[in-house]
């Protein structure tokens, strides 16, 4: 299994967000996390990413078969996990082509292998600004300054394919995305999507699953998983809400 969550409770200043949260994720699948606002979905992707201030209280999140609690943020990077963010933040003065070159580099450090040469690199950015439609004009400006929502989509999508993670964790706006920026989300994944990778696809609306089958859908309530099920269960929570999720909780 590549991710194996155990009993996981999680608090953010001393208030308990996480209440026992079991998640089992092997190579090659897709799955999809549903649930109301407010219900530690965010909460359960930064505790994966190792975000400061998510506190495990107890609980185990086992990756690759080794216990990840104490490995910081970056260590868990360079293993393979990337996390798309909810609210991508801006760097300014930073273009996407440097931040890449440095992502990747120390990636290759933490793993003691040289750094991409510049043929190399180009090759892989041209090769991944196609698969992301991105344009060449993007990636010469700063991350995330000024991009509109889309754009730093599209950003995102192409940090990840760039990066070839192992297991990706996508949360998704609540606000939701557009069509376009939805489409292109959807083929990042599908083209990415391979028997040595798994995604997390976090999403309080069904409309992205429209475009992206998942293997598994699981509905969290308050701090927990409170149900699980095949692709079908998203559509039955399209048209029934959450609220009958409760009763179950
Ligand atoms: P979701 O992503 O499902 O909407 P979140 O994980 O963002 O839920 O939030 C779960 C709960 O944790 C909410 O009650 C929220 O108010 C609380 N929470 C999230 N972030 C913080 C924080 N930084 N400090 C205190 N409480 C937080
Ligand atoms: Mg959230």
């Amino acid at each position: 299994m590549l991710l194996n969550i155990k009993d996981l409770h999680v608090s953010i200043d001393g208030k308990e967000i996480l209440k026992g949260l079991n998640l089992g994720v092997n190579n090659g699948e897709v799955h999809a996390i549903m649930g109301p606002n407010g219900t530690g979905k965010s909460t359960l992707a930064s505790a994966i990413t190792g975000r400061e201030g998510y506190n495990i209280d107890s609980g185990e999140i086992i990756y690759k078969g080794q216990n990840i609690n104490e490995l910081s943020p970056d260590e868990r990077a360079n293993e393979g996990i990337f996390l798309s963010f909810q609210y991508p933040v801006e760097i300014p003065g930073v273009s996407i082509t440097n931040f890449m070159r440095t992502a990747l580099n120390a990636r290759r450090e933490y793993k003691g292998e040289e750094h991409i040469s510049a043929g190399e690199f180009l090759k892989k950015m041209e090769e991944k600004k196609k698969l992301v439609d991105i344009q060449a004009k993007l990636t010469k400006r700063s991350v995330n300054e000024g991009f509109s929502g889309g754009e730093k989509k599209k950003n995102e999508i192409f940090q990840m394919a760039m990066l070839e993670p192992t297991l990706a964790i996508l949360d998704e706006t609540d606000s939701g995305l557009d069509i376009d920026a939805l489409k292109v989300v959807a083929n990042g994944i599908n083209t990415l999507k391979s028997q040595d990778n798994a995604f997390v696809i976090i999403t309080h609306y069904q409309r992205l699953l429209e475009y992206i089958v998942p293997d598994f859908v699981h509905v969290m309530y308050d701090g927990r998983i409170v149900k699980s099920g095949g692709k079908g269960l998203a559509f039955e929570l399209e048209e029934r809400g959450y609220d009958w999720i409760k009763e179950h909780a």
